[in-house]
């Protein structure tokens, strides 16, 4: 027997000018990490030892039907935009139809070296593997689009990054890998015929019902404003937001120095790369808006008119504003317990708001306890200010059917805090992955109370906090 993955590829049948072919470069002694057994039966993959699948997963073994390719793109990295990126240190092994007879794409992220690949080795450390598998499925258990970790394998070599470090890959399922920088990268060169192909591959997959670039760029942006707005719900940092790690399907990508905030800041900012704080938290709906804008340009030679094209694309990205006005809105208004905030109710979650940066709150304890009904007064360094907003808040939601099961819903008891990602991380690198397979335990039901992981909800003591999170390329 052999493990079985039923491949129906789509990507590897477009013009060679959208990939480099080639297979996996590979380890020398794989083992595997982390299996996920029930995203596998989702895809209808037939699961097979653990010494067969590393070989898969590593890139060792090439299983039936697998087209090994290379994405070619662009992007905007902080603002600047590279004519060429690709994958650099993946690899597309090819597409599966999933039980929902959805198309999903199946990649190895650090299965080394791509004509893509520039100064870099192609490779992953255990690091960032094992944040990405944490934080990608915490992402979905809380409801939240993202692409899914299928699966990590140690390599068994070591890695030179500051240090010599343990190399890991990470297998990576997605709606598909195709980015605004995709679409950048054939407009940027004036290739207009694979911009087409290119444009009708993605609207087939995802948007059927677009009729024209337009609507697909309309849709794009419902998605994106849709996901940016639930990051922020929940507390989310993406971290490197360009334009290449935009996902057209509207999935979170590219989790790199991603982190789920603790303490309430809106100008927070984990990522170490991130110096002038593009990325902050509270200015991740403003790059959204950016990253549209740069798909808009690029799909303008698909238009017939320019000028009409520039007018009706300015149209869409200026609407976005209000399209993340009340999507927010209605977003912070649940985790306050209100089934359809309105515009009067802004005022009730903004003052909130600062109050709890002010105040030094945890952001998902105090929406928890909002929501549990347990002492949120006690997450301000000043209780007293939570206090005087209190009784506006219970008055507003007497009119409310059921706030607390609504507040229950939305606001997470528990998310991958970074110190307890730090403290996985450190401890799968001596080899033991228990802390790994407790938090992945932990973030499965993250809306339910559980006693047990108690200690999981805690904010970083002092000494815990980690203040600066990195790409790990
Ligand atoms: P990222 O920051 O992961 O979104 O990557 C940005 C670009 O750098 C992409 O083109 C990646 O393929 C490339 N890249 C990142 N890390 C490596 C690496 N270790 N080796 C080669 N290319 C890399
Ligand atoms: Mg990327």
């Amino acid at each position: 027997m052999s493990m079985i993955i039923p491949f129906q590829n789509s990507y590897a049948a477009l013009p060679p000018k959208f990939y480099a072919r080639l297979a996996p470069d590979p380890v020398s002694a794989p083992t595997l990490l982390a299996f996920n057994k029930a995203l596998a039966a989702d895809l209808g993959i037939i699961p097979d030892t653990d010494a067969v699948m590393a070989q898969v997963f590593a890139g060792n073994t090439l299983p039936d039907g697998a087209e090994p390719l290379a994405q070619a793109y662009a992007g905007h990295q902080f603002g600047g935009f590279s004519p060429q990126l690709g994958d650099g240190r993946a690899i597309l092994l090819g597409e599966v139809i999933d039980t929902h007879g959805n198309r999903r794409d199946i990649q190895l992220k650090g299965s080394g070296r791509t004509p893509f690949s520039r100064n870099g080795d192609g490779r992953a450390w255990l690091g960032p593997v094992l944040r990405e598998y944490v934080l990608s499925e915490a992402m979905h258990a809380l409801g939240i689009p993202t692409t899914r970790a299928l699966a990590a394998v140690a390599t068994g070599e070591r890695i030179q990054r500051e240090r010599g470090l343990p190399g890991a890959i990470l297998t990576r399922v997605a709606a598909s890998h195709v980015r605004v920088g995709t679409f950048q990268y054939f407009s940027a060169r004036q290739d207009y015929t694979s911009l087409r192909t290119l444009y009708e591959h993605a609207r087939d997959r995802h948007y059927p019902d677009a009729q024209t670039p337009l609507e697909f760029l309309q849709q794009v942006i419902a998605r994106q404003v849709d996901l940016v707005t639930r990051w922020l719900s929940i507390g989310f940092i993406h971290g490197v937001m360009n334009t290449d790690n935009t996902s057209i399907s509207g999935e979170t990508i590219d989790y790199g120095p991603a982190a789920y905030m603790d303490t309430y800041h809106p100008v927070t900012v984990y990522s170490s790369i991130d110096r002038q704080g593009r990325y902050a938290y509270d200015n991740q709906a403003n790059i959204i808006a950016w990253n549209m804008a740069q798909l808009a340009s690029a799909l303008v030679p698909l238009m017939p008119d320019s000028d009409e094209a520039v007018r009706d694309f300015t149209t869409a990205i200026h609407g976005m504003a209000g399209q993340v006005k009340s999507a927010w809105r209605q977003a912070f208004g649940q985790k306050i317990g209100l089934s359809q905030a309105t515009a009067e109710d802004e005022a009730l979650i903004t003052s909130l708001l600062s109050t709890m940066s002010e105040n030094q709150a945890d952001f998902t304890n105090t929406f928890r306890a909002l929501a549990t009904d347990s002492a949120p007064r006690d997450q301000f360094t000043d209780p007293a200010a939570f206090d005087s907003w209190e009784p506006v808040w219970r008055a507003r939601i007497a009119a409310e059917t059921d706030p607390y099961g609504l507040m229950q819903s939305v606001n997470p008891a528990r998310i991958p805090r970074n110190h307890r990602v730090e403290q996985m991380i450190q401890a799968a690198e001596e080899g033991d992955m228990a802390p790994f397979q407790r938090l992945m335990a932990s973030l499965a039901h993250p809306f339910t109370d559980d006693a047990t992981f108690a200690d999981l909800t805690h904010p970083p003591k002092p000494g815990e906090e980690v203040k600066q999170t990195f790409c790990g390329t």
